[in-house]
């Protein structure tokens, strides 16, 4: 049986970004096999789309010389509080993203109708079924949003669906969580007034609103806020990693009585009891996640939120081609057909038609 996938959150707009090229769309679309993703190896699997993410990294440098981001070597500690990067002014960002969005405009142009960046839940439904890889395009970090919001209406008619208002990191709109284990996401303060006002927008426009970097005070903002479904697109238990980036029961509760969505993430940092940012990491652990989310939320309220390219891999993970031996060993732990189809694309469809109406 093949699952087609659909995933709340990948970075592999960031990845062709780093590679700083030109024509650097060709890399997707032909398949460069770096990195978890490109169109072949998403095609093998029938990965057949998700939330694109626009990010916008700090200018301090994000990269070691093992070509790993500088954090991780923390990670690696028995425990860790990093501190958050400073918050990256608006005209500083905006072009960042609008190149972003160039380029994901550039791999739909070139893909022969085989990618489509979808607008509406009804064109999402279409174009998952005619097979096309479906986009549905995501900021992660607000900080090209300026204060007045004028950039917002343009990001919207570009194509934005979705949009984290902070990275781990502050924001003009709140702050995110430090990376920090163990640790509960309550770190500081909840959204800001313009934080407040941004949610008003999303919800006016149908924008969806991700908490997944949001510390605790933020995503109870968002819940007092915001009408729509609460949402963190790349998110784990936090009852099985005391991690600041998990989400504790009681915003699980929150999730479901909202009918939101939480993606499960493959960081072995967010799936580990030890937190550690180690790739000899188990998938069982990514079942095991699903399991707590399952019997905690029910089977509506949980997909897939791989965080491929956008961070560390379980070694047996080490691209999306991984998905294939992720899902039997799934299946092989009794997760019926109906519920594989539910988890795999089904509650993420559902949850942006309800959004996105
Ligand atoms: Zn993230």
């Amino acid at each position: 049986m093949n699952y087609s996938i659909f995933d709340g959150h990948n970075d592999v707009l960031f990845r062709l970004f780093l590679k700083n090229k030109i024509n650097v769309h060709e890399d997707f679309l032909l398949g460069d096999n770096e990195g978890h993703l490109d169109l072949p190896r998403m095609e093998e699997v029938d990965f057949r789309g998700g939330f694109f993410a626009i990010y916008v990294p700090s200018p301090e440098a994000e990269v070691s010389s093992s070509d790993k981001p500088i954090r991780y070597d923390d990670m690696e500690k028995d425990e860790y509080s990093l501190p958050l990067p400073d918050l990256i002014v608006s005209d500083q960002a905006l072009p960042i993203v609008i190149r972003k969005i160039s380029l994901l405009s550039q791999i739909e142009k070139h893909s022969q109708g085989k990618v489509k960046i979808c607008l509406s839940g009804s064109d999402l439904e279409k174009s998952f079924h005619q097979r096309s890889l479906c986009i549905l395009m995501h900021i992660e970090g607000a900080e090209c949003i300026d204060d007045n919001f004028y950039n917002l209406e343009a990001l919207y008619r570009s194509g934005l669906r979705s949009i984290g208002p902070v990275w781990s990191r502050p924001t003009i709109f709140g702050e995110g969580v430090p990376f920090a284990f163990p640790n509960s996401p309550d770190t500081g303060k909840g959204l800001t007034s313009k934080g407040v006002e941004l949610i008003k927008h999303c919800n006016d426009l149908k924008i969806i609103i991700d908490n997944s970097h949001l510390n605790e005070k933020g995503f109870w903002d968002i819940a007092k806020y915001s009408h729509n479904p609460l949402v963190a697109t790349h998110s784990n238990a936090h009852q099985l990693c005391p991690h600041t980036r998990n989400l504790t029961n009681k915003q699980l509760d929150a999730i479901k009585e909202t009918k939101g969505m939480v993606g499960v993430n493959f960081a072995p940092a967010f799936l580990r009891p030890d937190g550690k940012m180690i790739a000899e990491t188990d998938i069982q652990l990514i079942v095991d996640h699903f399991k707590y989310f399952i019997d905690y939320l029910g089977e509506e309220c949980v997909g897939f939120g791989s965080d491929f390219d956008g961070a560390m891999m379980p070694k047996n993970l080490s691209s999306v081609l991984g998905m294939t031996p992720l899902i039997e060993l799934m299946v092989k732990q009794g997760f019926s057909e109906g519920l594989m189809k539910k988890l795999c694309h089904q509650n993420w469809l559902s949850l942006i038609k309800r959004t996105l109406k």
